[in-house]
């Protein structure tokens, strides 16, 4: 069986009652205690009717049982549906048509709503599950016994489909095989180094690829420690930081831990790796927190569709702005938009092949032909250069380009510029139409501090930097920019919110 269970299992500490994880009041939880808390859950899905490729759709917020119930997925052979919290309503009812659970799993206090949801969607059973070790789950699993069967599965059957972050449009569901989630985690372990004795301070959700299938996955294979937080709070990582040695964000996290006058090299003395993904993170950002803590933020890039592509050295150069070169096994190529292979250095799209690349969108055959070339890479709508020395960077994505008088403006050119200013926190550029021009580029800042911002004296510093049609027509200062829970910038919305600026 190539179950991925049995791959974690199999690095599991001789002694058991060794701590996976250690909760946010402290208490924690043992590799033995994890697993029979797994063989629960599975035996009451399996009391649901849960088999073998059955989905299991999760809206639950961030515990260690979450992390109990997708390895019970995986030892059902069942697959492992994890969903946005912030999702509302009528979001999930979409979710659960698209992906017909067999079991729903939500908030205690979403109980009612959700067995209304349920009943119209086909879905057999709604159980609920709490922080606490509250929750219908637990309640059943109390009585139930541990199951320790796991189910015979290939590297081509599904584990989990998880949803894109929607950033560019409707979120769509990325079915991710047994396969593809164990050939990523190893590469993963193996390229950043981890150790025994390392412990991961977990900030990020659990329902997207980054908290749950780099960070939980990773420390699976490694025999543990991950110290859990319920969500991204500078304080509460500040405090945690002197007990951990590895920390992965979004870069939010970072721009957040620069911002508290508390962060500095005395907390982060006995870290071994700050690891950024999700979203791009500014040349800046990385100077900053190299200058601040001695530190060298080593950022990867990766896709709910890929898991991770890309990753700067553990050893060697981590090169600011970009994501350094393909993981082992995995190919890369920028291409135009026929698939015709650029040459090194010029921008275009990016496409992937290798083991981590899903199995397609679940429900979405022809939008996922569309998406793969003939030879099996992936075009994963983000532009970048490859350099001659490998070396990849993401210049942002095909959605987001600017095109001003017939020329391309790549946002992320212009966004670390005018980063680069002082009185610059946080920016993004974007395009709006314009009746000369098509497009025009514009931005909003959050200023650095509170002495704000003037908008033509800006502009006019970055004509030094750009060529005319780069330059932004206007810039706005607004409190903060609208990201969605990974820390993504909401462009779509941006250029919704300014479209009549021009016209
Ligand atoms: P949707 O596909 O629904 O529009 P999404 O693409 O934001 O949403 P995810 O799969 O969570 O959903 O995000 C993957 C994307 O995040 C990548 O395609 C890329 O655009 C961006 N990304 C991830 N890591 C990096 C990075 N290090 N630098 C720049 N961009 C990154
Ligand atoms: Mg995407």
């Amino acid at each position: 069986s190539e179950n991925l269970l049995l791959e974690f299992i199999k690095r599991f500490p001789a002694d058991r009652s060794r701590p996976f994880l250690v909760e946010y009041d402290g208490s924690e939880v043992s590799f033995a205690s994890l697993l029979d808390r797994t063989g629960r859950y599975a035996t009451v899905l399996a009391a649901k009717g849960v088999i073998k490729g059955d989905r299991v759709a999760v809206q639950v917020d961030k515990s260690s049982d979450v992390i109990a119930l997708y390895l019970a997925c995986l030892q059902l052979g069942a697959i492992h549906l994890p969903l946005n919290t912030a999702y509302t309503g009528d979001e999930i009812a979409y979710f659960l048509g698209d992906a017909a659970p067999r079991v729903f799993v939500c908030r205690p206090d979403r109980l009612e709503t959700s067995r209304d949801l349920a009943s119209k969607n086909d879905v057999a059973a709604v159980l609920t599950l709490g922080t606490n070790g509250d929750g219908t789950l637990n309640d059943e699993a109390a009585t139930a016994a541990a199951s320790t069967d796991i189910a015979d599965v290939t590297r081509d059957d599904i584990a989990a489909i998880l949803y894109t972050s929607g950033t560019t449009g409707r979120s769509k569901g990325a079915m991710l095989s047994h396969g593809n989630l164990t050939s990523n985690a190893l590469t993963l372990h193996q390229a950043w180094g981890f150790r025994p004795d390392d412990v991961l301070l977990h900030a990020l959700p659990l329902f997207h690829t980054h908290g749950l299938f780099v960070a939980v996955n990773i420390m699976l294979l490694n025999g543990g420690k991950i110290i859990l937080l319920s969500k991204f709070d500078a304080d509460d990582v500040i405090e945690r930081l002197p007990k951990s040695t590895v920390l992965m964000g979004v870069p939010t996290f970072y721009t957040r831990l620069l911002a508290h006058s508390g962060f500095g090299r005395d907390v982060t003395s006995n870290m071994r790796l700050f690891v950024s993904g999700s979203a791009p993170l500014l040349a800046e950002t990385h100077d900053q927190f190299f200058e601040r803590t001695g530190h060298k933020i080593l950022e990867r890039y990766g896709m709910t569709e890929t898991c991770m592509n890309t990753s700067n050295p553990l050893d060697g150069e981590r090169r600011p702005g970009a994501v350094g070169p393909t993981l082992p096994g995995i190919e890369a190529r920028v291409c135009d938009k026929d698939g015709n292979i650029l040459p090194h250095g010029e921008i275009g799209v990016l496409e992937v092949r290798g083991p981590n690349v899903f199995k397609g969108y679940w429900q979405m055959p022809e939008k996922t032909a569309s998406e793969f070339r003939a030879d099996g890479f992936f075009i994963t709508g983000d532009l970048a250069t490859l350099g001659d020395d490998g070396y990849v960077t993401i210049v942002g994505r095909d959605k987001d380009l600017i095109i001003s008088g017939g020329f391309n403006v790549y946002p992320k050119e212009v966004e670390e510029i005018i980063g680069d200013y002082d009185e610059v926190g946080e920016v993004a550029v974007f395009g709006l139409p314009h009746p000369d021009f098509g497009e025009a580029v514009a931005a909003v800042i959050v200023p650095s501090n509170a002495a704000g911002f003037d908008e033509q004296e800006l502009i006019k510093r970055t004509q030094d930097k750009l060529a005319k049609f780069k330059v932004p027509k206007r810039i706005w200062k607004i409190d903060e920019l609208p990201r969605n829970t990974m820390g993504k910038v909401q462009k779509a919305q941006l250029r919704n919110e300014y479209a009549d600026t021009f016209t």
